[in-house]
């Protein structure tokens, strides 16, 4: 083991918390090939080194980082398998006929244990689980295993590697990372919008856009990595599934699903106070996926799209996020009751 390997290990003791079955969630070998695959994709140098390193915590989050030494300068991918096992009870929701709210209710305390679980915090981890088990069996349980749902899976953890895998090709830029570009590229999406829009809320946000743009360099590299990763996945659908517009957007539907769960998870990190912030960033991913996805369709297939799309939006709005923005709220009002009991209490 080299001894950058072992600064990585140390540091995922420390940052990371291991969930109970992490072995069996981790398929090391499908996952090692979908990122040999994709690494040749990406066209890296050489001499670049690029380790990935799976794992399965209650952190979720895939993040990349560098470590340099004297003799080493290695770039590791973490990439968190618990992450695409959440992603597919979340994608029971969205494929369930019928009303999800309990189920929602039931993944939201479940989210909070693990989020209070990483704090630290086990007297409100107690109370999230032991209500999250008091809700009973799930009524989504049926959706899980699906082939829809195997499918979708299967494209987001592939997205999600190859966006990770796009972060690394940035580092291997350097100080030439092709960033002023794209920041121009997607500055004119939302001046367009700016120009031609009539709607006052819609010029509004698309003036915080294009100023979050220009004074905030990583949401550009954001999506630039969601190109990258949009583009592989293209790719391995027409070469591995098929090259019909109803698979292709079967992939794009899973892809537009992933970034909402990601969003959404992001809101459940933050709390209800900060959901405002991450709106505007938000709004610059699923406008830049609809405006690149759209650049690679052939014509007859553009309205298929934005028609799946405005669909898409919908049925997760109704079968995920009102609910669960509703229990997010609830929920963190409750914590704070209980956090201030339990230390009136303790004195
Ligand atoms: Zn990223």
């Amino acid at each position: 083991m080299s001894s950058t390997d072992e600064a990585l290990f140390q540091f995922i003791d420390i940052e990371r918390l291991e969930v109970p079955n992490a072995e069996e969630l981790i398929n090391r070998d499908h996952l090692t090939d979908l990122f040999n695959r994709i690494s040749r994709e990406a066209y890296l140098a050489s001499d670049t080194i690029i380790k990935l390193y799976l794992c399965a915590t209650y952190n979720k989050f895939s993040i990349i980082t560098r470590l340099k030494n004297k003799t080493e300068d290695v770039c590791y991918i973490i990439y968190d398998a618990y992450l695409v096992r959440v992603f597919r009870e979340l994608n029971a929701l969205y494929f369930f006929e019928d009303s999800t709210s309990s189920d929602v209710w039931k993944m939201s305390y479940r989210l909070t244990a693990e989020r209070e679980k990483l704090r630290r915090n086990d007297t409100l981890a107690s109370y999230a689980i032991l209500n999250c088990y008091a809700l009973g069996e799930s009524d989504t349980k049926c959706e899980q295993d699906s082939s829809e749902n195997d499918f979708f899976c299967h494209i987001q953890e592939f997205y999600i590697l190859a966006h990770e895998i796009g972060h690394a090709r940035l580092m291997n830029y350097g100080s030439e990372k092709p960033t002023h570009d794209m920041q121009e590229a997607l500055a004119s999406i939302f001046s367009y919008w700016v120009d031609n829009s009539l709607d006052a809320d819609e010029v509004s946000l698309s003036r915080r856009a294009e100023e979050e743009i220009s004074n905030n360099k990583s949401i550009t590299e954001e999506c630039i990595c969601d190109a990258f990763a949009i583009m592989c996945v293209l790719k391995y659908v027409e070469s591995d599934f098929s090259k019909t517009t109803d698979k292709k957007m079967l992939a794009f539907e899973a892809v537009y699903v992933c970034l909402m769960h990601i969003q959404l998870l992001s809101m459940h990190e933050l709390g209800p106070l900060d959901v405002e912030e991450l709106e505007i960033t938000n709004s610059i991913r699923n406008q830049f996926f609809f405006d690149y996805v759209l650049g690679t369709l052939a014509p007859n297939e553009k309205p298929v799209f934005e028609k799946m799309i405005a669909a898409c939006a919908e049925k997760y709005d109704q079968q995920i996020l009102e609910e669960f923005l509703d229990a997010l709220i609830t929920l963190e009002g409750r914590l704070v009751n209980l956090s201030e009991s339990v230390v009136e209490c303790s004195m």
